[in-house]
């Protein structure tokens, strides 16, 4: 059914994307982009290769709304941030990117007691296995401030999870100095207390929709660990480090203290 409405949204509403990104100044882009503060000069080149790069090789398909060059290439920036010590081979596993003017609404039947109930929710991003990642356009927008939530590195993280068996498990490939059954020890506290903070209401760096699985709990953690790194170290600093080797990044040492906030992650992206 995804598919089919897909074809006809292409058909009706598609749009070259093959824009011209000639004219974009990417220094003043970077610039721009408060995620980015604290990049050195070699660091915001290769991003900008990176960027360039993943504009080429994915296939952009915007349905019912027209982003500018400009616009595209912050996307790209900031979904190259992850990768920036990585490679573009790690996002290999997806092809296209499906923009979308509003949020997917899914209806389920799910198992309720002896019968079944109709459950509604809304998404603002998904990646699937074995197929695009879909993103909502005006919240792709809102990406790229310390503020703890990142729409388009959420679904790539799972693109990234991916990679080691085809399926979103919170068991991406094994990385130099991360092992992986020390990593999933790592997961598994930090979900039971990510949990254990939501039930009682207590404050918690990362989103409840952690709960929903380790997949959910890694995409989270890695939007919080590129766009509220000081939080997320301040709570879980052992989760912090090891997403540190894994990614080679120290993302803390550049964010702002005055941008540091204790909540931030809106939960919708799927
Ligand atoms: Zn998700």
């Amino acid at each position: 059914m995804k598919h089919c409405l897909l074809s006809w949204w292409r058909r009706c509403f598609a749009r070259d994307a093959n824009a011209n990104f000639a004219a974009v100044d990417w220094g003043r882009l970077c610039r721009q982009i408060p995620l980015l503060q604290g990049l050195n000069g070699d660091e915001l080149e290769q991003l900008q290769r990176l960027a360039l790069q993943f504009l080429r090789q994915k296939s952009i398909t915007p349905l019912g709304v027209r982003p500018r060059p400009e616009q595209l290439a912050a996307m790209a920036l900031q979904a190259c941030l992850p990768i920036l010590y990585l490679g573009l081979d790690w996002y290999r596993n997806f092809y296209e990117i499906i923009l979308l003017p509003a949020p997917v609404e899914r209806h389920e039947e799910l198992a309720f007691g002896e019968g079944w109930q109709e459950e509604g929710s809304s998404h603002l991003g998904e990646a699937w296995e074995q197929g695009p990642v879909v993103l909502v356009w005006p919240e792709v927008l809102h990406d790229g401030q310390w503020d703890g939530y990142h729409l388009v590195i959420h679904e790539l993280v799972h693109k990234l999870d991916m990679l080691a068996d085809g399926v979103a498990n919170g068991m991406p490939p094994e990385r130099p100095g991360v092992p992986i059954a020390r990593w999933q020890r790592e997961l598994e506290t930090v979900y039971a207390e990510v949990c254990r903070c939501h039930e009682a209401a207590q404050a918690c760096c990362l989103d409840e929709q952690a709960c929903d699985g380790l997949d959910e709990l890694f995409a989270i953690a890695s939007e919080c660990f590129f766009s509220q790194p000081l939080a997320l170290q301040a709570q879980f600093p052992e989760l912090y480090r090891l997403l540190a080797l894994w990614y080679q990044q120290d993302p803390a040492q550049r964010q702002p203290r005055e941008t540091r906030r204790r909540h931030g992650h809106a939960a919708l992206a799927g």
